[in-house]
């Protein structure tokens, strides 16, 4: 990676346009103050006279993006399969396409490739990412090693390697606790990941998913899950328990959030709004796989926390933006109502409600005195986003990451150059 920009500990942004706080105020004359990588203050006007100052005009800045949920471990693998017919295995293990892939590559290839996923994130303006990764304890340490060093705060969630852990029959039963085996890899898991991803309901029992929920709480570790992405999700869950997926989840895993719940039920997104669950929904992996548009707006109503994940980089790119950009059309074109969602809610998802559920909202996903100075600069006056009527609607609509002038990280550049004057 080239030398990136280095900017001073105590700086002023100032000339340019802020949206400010969880609500997103709009500052259109507005500064923000950054001191020792942590925002001091947000306002209107031109900020401190005592700090360097960094002349933006034309400039609108952002809080920066989170993807809450990827898969970089297929980042080599990009349209393997692309066009299969329906029922294709794709993605699941152990036959699924990207499984045999995955295994087959040279480990350094797989970590230069997870590299330059992470790279590709940075350079679209999201500096904390989500990752259920494969491949248990060691596929946890490839990622750990290939976001080494980069500006970007990577939440790695292990899963188990081998599944199932449970006979047919043990699975029709429902009372298996988890074999010992599958004890001592969690706690493998653990001792690396920053939390436990269970694939889905349906990969354990009943008191095996409490217990391995159970561990990594004990861990102090984070716990999600996939949830209601498809039908069969819910029919193996109803035929074996006599629960849908979502109920078990909430019931025995109560993770801090389920990506997904693309197939889900009103019920089911009462279910997870009851028991306090924000969801992850992904877009366009849901729609690239034919599995159809995630109910945002249901769950939005029905009072749900909802941010957005990019999912599998074999099947789309990183960049999170670009969820909200696939929604905001196909959610319009899917009910004839042209209102049905807001800019400002697309935006927050991208930020505060992503953050909120992946519970760093103390340090990430707002422009707020006192979280890390985690910021996106849009050049509005690129040709792409001049003559905005209205600024956050430009960028959820149409910016990309050609229109990003940096993104800075704990109040440093990861990516892009601000115009600062080389001193002497
Ligand atoms: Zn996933």
């Amino acid at each position: 990676m080239s030398e990136s920009q280095a900017l001073p500990d105590r700086y002023v942004l100032t000339g340019c346009a802020v949206l400010a706080g969880d609500d997103l105020d709009y500052l259109e004359d507005g500064h923000v103050v950054v001191e020792g990588g942590t925002i001091t203050a947000v306002g209107r006007g031109s900020g401190l006279a005592d700090v360097e100052r960094i002349e933006l005009p034309g400039r609108t800045i952002v809080p920066a993006f989170l993807n809450g949920h990827t898969h970089l471990g297929d980042s080599s693998l990009k349209e393997l399969g692309f066009g299969s017919p329906p029922g294709t295995n794709l993605l699941w293990h152990p036959d699924g396409l990207r499984f045999q892939h995955m295994q087959e590559m040279d480990r350094d290839d797989r970590v230069a490739s997870m590299r330059n996923g992470v790279l590709q994130m940075i350079s679209s303006g999201t500096v904390l990412f989500a990752d259920f990764r494969e491949g248990g304890a060691d596929g946890v340490r490839e990622l750990r090693e290939a976001s080494a060093g980069l500006p970007i705060t990577p939440l790695i969630f292990g899963r188990l390697a081998t599944n199932p852990v449970f006979s047919p029959d043990e699975f029709a039963a429902n009372t298996a606790s988890l074999p010992n085996e599958g004890v001592s890899e969690i706690e493998e898991i653990l001792d690396v990941a920053d939390g436990y991803s269970p694939v889905w309901a349906n990969e354990l029992t009943d008191p095996a998913l409490s217990e391995a929920a159970q561990m990594s709480r004990d861990a102090s570790k984070r716990l999600a899950t996939h949830a209601g992405e498809t039908p069969l999700y819910r029919s193996l869950s109803l035929g074996r328990t006599g629960h849908t997926d979502v109920e078990r989840i909430a019931q025995h895993v109560h993770p801090d959030f389920v990506v997904h719940m693309t197939s889900a039920t009103n019920a089911d997104i009462d279910t997870t709004v009851d028991a306090g669950l924000p969801i992850i929904m992904c877009p366009r992996s849901q729609e690239g796989l034919g599995a159809g548009l995630p109910p945002m707006v249901a769950a939005l109503r029905a009072g749900a926390s909802v941010g957005f994940g990019t999912d599998n980089v074999m099947l789309t790119s990183p960049e999170v933006l670009a969820e909200a950009q696939y929604y905001l059309f196909a959610s319009r074109g899917r009910t004839g109502d042209t209102a049905v969602v807001t800019a400002d809610q697309l935006l927050r998802s991208l930020t505060i409600e992503t953050a909120r559920a992946l519970g760093v909202e103390d340090t990430f996903g707002s422009i707020t005195p006192g979280k890390g100075a985690h910021l996106v600069c849009f050049d509005m006056r690129h040709p792409n986003l001049k003559n905005s009527m209205d600024p956050v609607a430009t960028i959820v609509s149409r910016a990309t990451a050609g229109d990003i002038e940096a993104t800075l990280y704990q109040g440093q550049v990861a990516a892009g150059v601000l115009p600062i004057e080389a001193r002497p």
